[in-house]
């Protein structure tokens, strides 16, 4: 059974990076009836952020991404916050001792920067290896009494993998297909600490396959890891999941991969949900900032995924049936805020009237402005041109307020000596009509402009800029149904006064 895990370590808010990582675990999931693990990373204390993790379980949600087993949700392999599992992964950095694949290391951060500096005054990269371990001095160069004298003393140690020398290691990765990596390059990674804790490589992959993970799907940056994490399995006799790396997500601008910053810097924000940091700052996020979370879905899953065909709406039902790890890209995936503006207007559009009705009539409440008017009716005449429901008010605030002023040119234009007599016998045709609907307003203004010879441009300029103060908004006879007899009399004589 394909089981895959979302495994974020609660360092900070989710950015779309991650929920796209989330997001294409899932839909491989459910594409395979497997299941979909959430695993909270907190092994690295000095990283941990107070509310990422309440953050990243809140954005799942709003995004409609639901985990099978996770915090909250404990099954069968919990728990799934390492933290809470910290008393299982000593036995198996000592498995890894006693197999010779791992040894204890008691160099100060201090010596091992001096032989960074070192290393770099040469032109060099200090890589701790099978090269420099010996030569250290401070690891396998202890003999086994000493080595547990020195840890009974309370020396500060690190347990690290002990990286084969000279072989070349063969890897695979569903997307990127196979590679190869020497391993005179790797560094023998730190798997454990004087404090009780595993680091990331020792705590995921031994949560990993207590776990049961049949395939692990992240980002890029996880590639370099790639090598040593199948090491690991070999040292341990276990059986690795299969790899897929996701590719970067980039700038706007193809240049680099996306950072937290660029949003705030190019108006688009990089976070499902909005932000404080203990500093104050805040980042916007896609829920506050009005969009629909199937909008971001939709613009997440395209994020270095295509399904092969023109299709672009697709609901979170249909990718789980079309998508597949073999049509994930390997070059970068240039993220577009016009595209995922593109997708919020679309998804807009497929609200019904009703429920964008209600989002209408609170985004009104928050602005103080009561009606008694149709907000289905407006919100219907009004979607096609707004993109977010704060749009609906740009497009059509003159419903609850009526115009102050007229917009100079149109009025320059639309208002002629003859105006007010004309829009004076509109008024009286309006006072007439029993049936204010707007086809029967149309008929009867039609009517009335045709059998006289007007000409429609005298008629229906100033008439809307009398209603709305600009040349803009739905329909000149559905604004008048919507406002009713007396509103729209009234705003047509305080135009000609
Ligand atoms: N905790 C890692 C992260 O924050 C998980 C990487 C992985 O999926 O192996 O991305």
């Amino acid at each position: 059974k394909v089981r895959v895990r979302f495994a974020p370590s609660p360092t900070g808010p989710l950015h779309i990076g991650g929920v796209r990582t989330a997001l294409f675990n899932y839909l491989f999931a459910k594409k395979h009836g497997g299941d979909f693990l959430l695993r909270i990373e907190d092994t690295d204390q000095t990283r941990y952020v107070e509310g990422a993790e309440a953050y990243i379980i809140e954005a799942l949600n709003w995004l409609n991404i639901s985990y099978d087993e996770g915090p909250e949700k404990e099954a069968n392999y919990g728990p799934y916050r390492q933290s809470e599992r910290k008393n299982l992964y000593k036995q198996y950095a000592d498995r890894l001792l006693e197999s010779g694949n791992a040894y204890y290391a008691f160099d100060t951060t201090e010596e091992l920067d001096a032989h960074r500096k070192d290393h770099e005054a040469k032109g060099k990269t200090f890589i701790y290896n099978w090269h420099n371990r010996l030569k250290l001095k401070n690891s396998l160069t202890f003999s086994a009494e000493e080595t547990q004298r020195k840890i009974a003393n309370g020396e500060e140690y690190v347990i690290r993998f002990k990286s084969p020398e000279d072989e070349t290691l063969y890897l695979n990765d569903i997307i990127r297909g196979s590679m190869q990596v020497e391993t005179n390059v790797l560094d023998d990674k730190v798997l454990f600490k004087s404090d009780g804790m595993p680091t990331y490589h020792l705590a995921n992959i031994v949560d990993d396959h207590l776990m049961k993970i049949t395939h692990v799907i992240r980002g890029e940056e996880w590639l370099p890891s790639l090598a040593l994490h199948v090491l690991l399995y070999r040292a341990f006799d276990w059986n690795a999941p299969q790899f897929a790396h996701l590719p970067l997500i980039l700038k706007p601008t193809g240049n680099g991969k996306l950072s937290k910053r660029d949003g705030d810097k190019m108006g688009f924000p990089v976070f499902p949900l909005e932000w404080k940091t203990a500093e104050g700052d805040v980042f916007s996020g896609y829920r506050e900032d009005g969009y629909l979370p199937e909008a971001v879905l939709n613009m997440l899953a395209f994020l270095g995924w295509n399904p092969g065909t023109e299709q672009e709406i697709f609901s979170l039902y249909e990718l789980v049936s079309a998508f597949e790890l073999d049509r994930v890209n390997k070059a970068g995936a240039k993220f577009d805020p016009e595209k995922t503006k593109w997708f919020q207007h679309q998804y807009l559009q497929m609200v019904d009237d009703e429920k964008l009705a209600e989002d209408f009539s609170k985004f009104l409440s928050e602005k103080k402005v009561s009606t008694a008017l149709d907000l289905t009716t407006i919100v219907s005449l009004l979607k096609e041109r707004a993109t977010f429901v704060s749009d609906l008010w740009e497009q059509g605030s003159f419903f609850f307020e009526a115009p102050q002023t007229y917009d100079a040119k149109a009025s320059g234009k639309a208002f002629k000596a003859d105006t007010p007599q004309i829009l004076q016998q509109v008024i009286s045709i309006l006072t007439e009509t029993e049936d204010f609907s707007t086809e029967n307003l149309s008929e009867k203004v039609k009517g009335w402009i045709t059998s006289e010879g007007i000409g429609f441009g005298k008629v229906m300029m100033p008439l809307r800029l009398a209603l709305v103060g600009e040349m803009k908004g739905p329909e000149v006879f559905d604004i008048l149904f919507i406002l009713g007899k007396e509103e729209s009399i009234s705003r047509i004589e305080n135009a000609i006064e």
